[in-house]
């Protein structure tokens, strides 16, 4: 064998997959984990979501609906907006792939952040463009030194609002000046993952920002069904902005993108009311009630407008995380963010909460960091 490998694929670290919760369990020895590490939905799926699922399997033997007729009308309606500014795609990590397949050619710029969600800069490294990363500053996106960065290759930014990982969000005002500031070739891409826990004035109003505007640079959102609907398995994510970026992006994909389940599955999770207030209910109590927590042991937690949020264990993060598995509670070190001594965790139900500070409480005490 004799292979080709084009040095900008050589240069891919891939993404280092987690293993598997009953994998971690044989090795470490126990059993019973809770996993507080992804920011998945403590819930498990929307119900009614589910309930479509199971009565559609009969259908599985044909094609799914290559539009996602349905679905893409009833996100549209959901948000106002036309149908043709709405694009499906196979988890929203998906609608990244489509934008930079799109819009980014070799040797052309996209500016992310750093710590940030990971994808961005790996679909522009598989594409051969060029990923300039710019340092959060006091935990949010410096959009002054993004602009800074911007040349006439700049064709995309990446902003996740909140910011996985420290759940920070943009103001309003800030933004609006940052895009007054940007050439308008540039589209700018509001990952909006973790939206629907944020406060209702805490939101940018991305419906009205992505309309076209003469003189101004395209904004596009992304979302997904993998949070707050509970799918994260099923892979369902959409984007919406103006109808001449959703017409390119519609270009670049496989024409059946999204499963048949996960049409059904989405469309009944977007009706399913009360699972989406009960799971935004369950995270904010949840949340009080870990920060209270985690500050009565002694450690700094950091505001968050998401389902997850940052604590300071005052001492190697990694270290704690090891120690914390070991009692079957995953979490996340944020050590290769550049927070060293900070884990993530993600707000569970009621008595994983409760596991989750017992474990930390005792944790602490072994690493000697109280
Ligand atoms: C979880 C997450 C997503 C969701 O990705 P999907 O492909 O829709 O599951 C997107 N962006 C960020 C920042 C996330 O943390």
């Amino acid at each position: 064998m004799k292979l080709h490998i084009p040095d900008h694929i050589a240069a891919i670290t891939p993404y280092p997959p987690g293993k598997p919760i009953e994998e971690l369990e044989r090795e470490y020895g126990i059993s019973g984990s809770i996993k507080l590490a992804s920011n998945e939905n403590p819930l498990g799926p929307s119900p009614l979501a589910i309930q479509a699922i199971a009565e559609s399997l009969s259908g599985l033997h044909r094609y799914p609906d290559g539009s996602g007729y349905y679905l893409t009308k009833a996100i549209a309606g959901h948000l106002g907006l036309a149908p043709e500014q709405v694009v499906l795609g196979n988890g929203s990590n998906e609608i990244i792939e489509f934008l930079v397949k799109a819009f980014v050619q070799t040797g052309d710029e996209v500016i992310t952040s750093h710590p940030s969600f990971l994808m961005y800069q790996k679909f522009v490294q598989i594409r051969g463009g060029v990923n300039h990363v710019v340092p959060l500053r006091n935990m949010t996106h410096d959009l002054d030194a993004i602009v800074g960065l911007v040349s006439d290759r700049t064709r995309l930014i990446f902003l996740d609002n909140p910011n996985n990982p420290t759940g920070t969000m943009i103001a309003a005002k800030r933004f609006d000046a940052f895009l007054a500031r940007l050439p308008e070739q540039v589209i700018v891409v509001l990952d909006e993952a973790y939206v629907d826990f944020a406060e209702e004035e805490h939101r940018l109003d991305t419906c009205s920002l992505v309309t076209a505007r003469d003189g101004r640079c395209a904004v596009v959102a992304l979302r997904t069904f993998s949070k707050a609907y509970g799918l994260a398995g099923l892979r369902v994510g959409y984007c919406f902005s103006a109808a001449e970026i959703a017409a390119c992006l519609h270009k670049v994909r496989q024409p059946f993108n999204i499963n048949q389940l996960a049409l059904v599955g989405a469309r009944a999770a977007l009706d399913d009311v009360a699972f989406y207030r009960q799971t935004l209910e369950t995270t904010n109590a949840g949340k009080r009630m870990l920060m209270a927590g985690v500050e009565a042991l002694g450690c700094r937690s950091y505001p968050s407008q998401t389902n997850f949020f940052l604590i300071d264990v005052g001492g190697s993060a990694t270290v704690l995380y090891e120690a914390m598995l070991l009692k079957g509670v995953i979490v996340r070190s944020m050590q290769a963010y550049g927070f060293p001594q900070c884990i993530r965790i993600t707000v569970g139900t009621a008595a994983e909460n409760e596991r989750f500070l017992a474990a930390l409480s005792e944790c602490l005490r072994e690493c000697g960091y109280v």
